[in-house]
């Protein structure tokens, strides 16, 4: 029996080094990548719903035709005149990418502001995803509405799934980011952290110390991504260690997170263990990291 997987955020114009002094043009953002990849690994009974703003130019519509054609539905995208998406440029010196970001105005930051338009799509969902990054974007009041239809999803028993994603650069400063990301987890029953970030931020020592901050927190489900070494996972009565698939072509190793996830939500919302679930979100994001760019055609993507 299929449903529905809304993921909520910001998809911005990615453009990268073309060779020859031009510019490649793509479309990316960490919450579209993972319903990307959840796209590509659900069933056709399961729909996957994009949540964001957009503008009325031309790039606009070429990203909501990119969307459409990848089988994700774009029902709930408002778009407001005069507004445009956010957009990042990556630059590459001596082999290390440095990412420049346009996005302070971007439309995305309108997210919440029609509170029930986001209530009306939370309801149709059966999972909700969100990161970190959703929130850096928007205004206090506006991550208030979210959080507040987040906390009503969940406790209707929906699965919210949070990616904390730290990103300093999107906060005024690192204490409101970590509250604020405190906020988020309460909101959400599956919480998929990477190991690196938490302890970077939140000092955590180990992983078994993120996994009961999470838990301290109301979560009731935890997975921790740890790079190569793979992922822990704390669910409810379950605890596990999923091992990465080793890889000797490592390309690109944007996206790993966001496909992490979408394969392991999307094996998870089949109903198999959380286990399995992880060693195909582990799979594939060792082929994700093979190709260049965040997101990488579903047909090099094993099934
Ligand atoms: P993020 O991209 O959010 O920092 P991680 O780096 O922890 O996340 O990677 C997410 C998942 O991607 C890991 O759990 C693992 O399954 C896979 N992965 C990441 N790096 C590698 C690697 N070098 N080799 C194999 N798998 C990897």
């Amino acid at each position: 029996m299929g449903g529905r997987l809304l993921s909520i955020g910001e998809c911005m114009v990615e453009l990268s080094q073309g060779g020859e002094g031009l510019l490649r043009k793509g479309f990316a953002g960490d919450t579209f990548n993972t319903a990307w990849y959840a796209r590509a690994c659900l069933p056709a009974d399961w729909s996957v719903d994009y949540f964001t703003v957009l503008g009325d130019d031309p790039l606009s519509g070429e990203m909501l035709d990119m969307m459409t054609s990848a089988g994700i539905g774009t029902g709930f995208i408002r778009r407001i005149s005069g507004k445009t998406p956010g957009l990042y440029l990556i630059t590459l010196k001596n082999g290390e990418r440095t990412f420049s970001y346009w996005r302070d105005s971007a439309a995305a930051r309108k997210i919440a502001d029609d509170a029930d338009h986001l209530r009306a799509a939370i309801e149709q969902a059966d999972l909700i995803y969100f990161s970190g990054i959703t929130l850096g974007i928007l205004a206090p009041e506006a991550i208030d509405t979210l959080l507040a239809e987040l906390r009503r999803a969940k406790a209707a028993g929906k699965t919210v799934a949070f990616d904390p994603n730290l990103r300093p650069r999107l906060w005024i400063n690192n204490d409101v980011m970590l509250r604020t990301i405190e906020e988020g987890a309460r909101a959400a029953s599956l919480v998929l952290p990477s190991f690196d970030d938490e302890a970077t931020h939140f000092g955590d020592a180990t992983i078994t110390d993120t996994i009961a901050r999470y838990h301290g927190l109301g979560v009731r489900d935890v997975v921790v991504k740890n790079g190569a070494d793979g992922a822990y996972l704390s669910f409810g009565e379950v605890e596990v260690h999923v091992p990465g698939v080793a890889t000797d072509k490592i390309i690109d190793t944007t996206s790993a997170g966001d496909s992490f996830n979408g394969a392991f939500l999307s094996r998870l919302l089949g109903d198999n263990s959380p286990g399995d679930a992880a060693a195909f979100g582990a799979a594939i994001a060792s082929v994700v990291i093979g190709h260049h760019g965040a997101l990488i055609s579903p047909d090099l993507l094993p099934r």
